[in-house]
């Protein structure tokens, strides 16, 4: 188009119907929208590794498009699918504020700075943001090796948000009654790092050696040293599974190398962290926990951590 013509062009603006005009602007954005991230990585995903998300069959072939996007066709059970489905991102609209969202919750703002930065509103900063934490709350190292410290902490129980309080209410800041092990009041978490910066943590229904045992089981290596603050449990584990066991009480460091102080740091962190929420209901403890350790993960590797979570997002779903 030359300049004339866009002269003419614009000026002939004004003659628009309004539905016309809403087309025009539609088609604008389009055109110049960037190409969404998420999407091409979701498209590629597929055409790498070709998988049916009903029936798993590889044989999946392109059938037209929906609201723009590619659709894809399942040769075996004739179903048709979109790339986010099976995703995280499956019927969430908006998907050009995505990444910017994720880059929010990378700086760990809360939902009503998340929404606002974004400008969407608060219910939909609280779907996204628990939609995009089971990203994070299912990523977690299967494996820690050479020093391995473990100890408990302990959350308080929330029913935020609840309709239904299965006890009276409580005042927000008000202390709790007991400190620890009383199930009412305190959720136990167990988590253990290495000092490669490897962390696994698991709500626990109960401190018991069983439990801890359980949630251990498979993830420390053989050749690993565990240090622990003496608990029953560990000992348990460490006697059957043949682990080396170092004891510590607090602070104490034995042979300046085995402690448990970057366990009871993490704790810490993890803690002070959480604060800013102002106490977040214990549902979604799974979810804050898997956020958290996306954001100390996110710290040793330098990369934003939740994009590479949303870029990963087909391979999570196996
Ligand atoms: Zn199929």
């Amino acid at each position: 188009m030359n300049s004339h013509q866009f002269i003419n062009f614009l000026n002939s603006l004004h003659k628009l119907t309004k539905d016309q005009y809403k087309t025009l602007q539609s088609q604008l954005k389009d055109t110049f929208a960037q190409p969404n991230l998420i999407f091409l990585n979701l498209q590629k995903e597929l055409n790498d590794h070709p998988e049916c998300p009903h029936c798993q069959s590889d044989k999946i072939i392109h059938f037209g498009s929906a609201n723009n996007r590619p659709r894809y066709r399942c040769k075996s059970c004739l179903k048709t699918f979109v790339c986010t489905r099976g995703t995280e991102f499956f019927r969430l609209h908006k998907p050009e504020k995505w990444l910017g969202y994720l880059q929010s919750m990378c700086q760990s703002q809360t939902l009503e700075a998340c929404a606002k930065e974004c400008e969407i509103n608060l219910t939909t900063s609280f779907n996204w943001r628990h939609r995009f934490l089971k990203m994070a709350s299912i990523d977690q190292t299967n494996q820690l090796d050479g020093i391995v410290e473990a100890d408990e902490t302990y959350f308080r129980v929330s029913e935020k948000g609840s309709l239904k309080l299965a006890r009276a209410p409580r005042k927000r800041g008000t202390k709790a009654k007991t400190a620890g092990l009383n199930k009412q009041e305190w959720t136990p978490v167990l988590v253990a790092v290495d000092r490669s910066h490897h962390e696994m943590d698991f709500i626990l229904n109960k401190v018991t050696s069983q439990e801890i045992q359980n949630k251990l089981q498979g993830h420390l290596s053989p050749d690993c040293v565990l240090c622990t603050d003496g608990q029953n449990a560990y000992n348990q584990l460490c006697d059957e599974q043949h682990i080396l066991h170092k004891v510590l009480s607090g602070h104490q460091v034995i042979d300046k190398t085995f402690h448990i102080n970057t366990v009871n740091a993490y704790h810490s962190r993890l803690k002070n962290w959480h604060r800013r929420f102002h106490g977040t209901a214990t549902k979604y403890l799974a979810n804050y926990l898997g956020w958290f350790r996306a954001l100390e993960t996110q710290k040793h590797e330098k990369a934003n951590v939740f994009k590479l979570l949303a870029l990963q997002q087909h391979s999570f779903q196996k």
